[in-house]
């Protein structure tokens, strides 16, 4: 297949759901760990259709949604001072800090400035001399590489006003934090098709030796999640557990090279506080002490000490899989995209964005 209609075709569709309902023997529960393809899984009903043979439980692959409120309220500090810029992708600046958002902060100082990329960052920074800016660098293996490479070209340039809030994550530890977790009830994974392409996928072999979980890579659409769906449930119903590769047309086994080469040139694996998840070993990326001159906590002193999660809001619940964004009393109630009060909720890839942008429109029984 090469058009995207292809990957939409609904006699593709209902053929690979006939397949997966003819394959389950009883009810599965599947987790898709991005927030992606719950999006894509709910925008098909696809999660509706499962009903019964499959039960799709979402994880916490939502960038914006797993950074820590600390790391938020620091790039408000950082935006607050007179001699600094925070520069940010735009999904970011709508999330609640512990007492203002980031858009709140531009609307005050004008200190916030969107980028498109980490290198319209390090152009700013040639042209604003007299400040400070800071990239604000969030997100999964996807786009850890080019805050990487912004890093390198400002050393390049010799930019003594450019350093990075870095907050990046990896996935596979925060799997295996769920994995661990003797409740969690998953009896498989959907993996991310574009963090593999990064990173590739021959690192959760170990993980589906030692949990026994299949693991299926696969992408976005809905053939694509239901390919991967068929997959996960034709082996959990053979007692298997592998690791299958259902995003063939961009993901490989050793993942992106260049890549992973520039990343580990710039970073190394720390533990990392997730929203929702706590400290997840080995769960995120600091820059590598020969590259800590342009990291802005060093360069700013400032201390991240944890901040407490507003009590009414319960995104890590609903970040772990432990309930679904309706069971939140505070879901299209006290908490919508206009007046978030959690990250799921203003997130492109955030759960309870999608309950609410998808679920709510089709009346969905369970929204009400
Ligand atoms: S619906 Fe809103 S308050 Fe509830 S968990 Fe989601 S983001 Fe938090």
């Amino acid at each position: 297949m090469k058009f995207l209609d292809e990957f939409r075709a609904p006699e593709s569709c209902r053929r690979l759901l006939e397949r997966i309902r003819a394959a389950a023997s009883r009810e599965w529960t599947i987790m898709e760990v991005c927030g992606g393809q719950t999006h894509g899984l709910l925008r098909y009903g696809i999660d509706q259709e499962l009903g019964g043979c499959v039960r799709l439980v979402h994880g916490p692959g939502c960038p914006v949604c797993v950074t820590p409120l600390e790391s938020i309220d620091f790039a408000i500090t950082l935006a607050r001072r007179d001699d600094t810029l925070l520069a940010s992708f735009g999904d970011m600046l709508r999330v609640p800090g512990s007492r203002e958002s980031l858009l709140q902060v531009r609307a005050a100082t004008g200190n916030v400035r969107v980028v498109y990329s980490p290198l319209d960052a390090v152009t700013l920074a040639q042209k604003t001399p007299d400040k400070q800016i800071v990239f604000f660098a969030v997100g999964f293996e996807t786009t850890t590489p080019a805050t990487a490479l912004a890093v390198q070209q400002a050393s390049r340039l010799g930019l003594k006003n450019f350093s990075l809030l870095v907050s990046h994550v990896r996935v596979l530890p925060a799997m295996e934090l769920l994995a661990g977790d003797p409740g969690n009830g998953i009896n498989g994974f959907l993996a991310a098709g574009h963090v593999c392409t990064v990173g590739g996928f021959d690192t959760y072999e170990e993980f589906t030796a030692r949990y026994k979980l299949p693991v299926v890579v696969t992408g976005f659409e809905p053939v694509d999640l239901l390919t991967g769906i068929l997959e996960c449930v034709e082996q959990l119903e053979r007692h298997e557990a592998t690791v299958a590769n259902c995003y063939s047309r961009s993901a490989r086994r050793e993942g992106n090279r260049a890549a992973l080469s520039l990343i580990d040139a710039i970073y190394e694996p720390c533990d990392r506080p997730w929203r929702g998840l706590g400290v997840v070993p080995m769960g995120g990326m600091r820059l590598r002490a020969e590259w800590a001159e342009w990291d802005a906590q060093r360069r700013f002193q400032q201390e991240m000490p944890p901040v407490a999660e507003p009590a009414e809001c319960r995104s890590g619940e609903v970040l772990t899989g432990r309930i679904k964004p309706p069971d939140c009393e505070c879901f299209a109630t006290r908490c919508t995209p206009e007046s978030p009060l959690g990250a799921p909720m203003v997130s492109a890839e955030g759960a309870c964005a999608a309950y609410y942008r998808y679920a709510l429109a089709r009346r969905d029984p369970r929204t009400r």
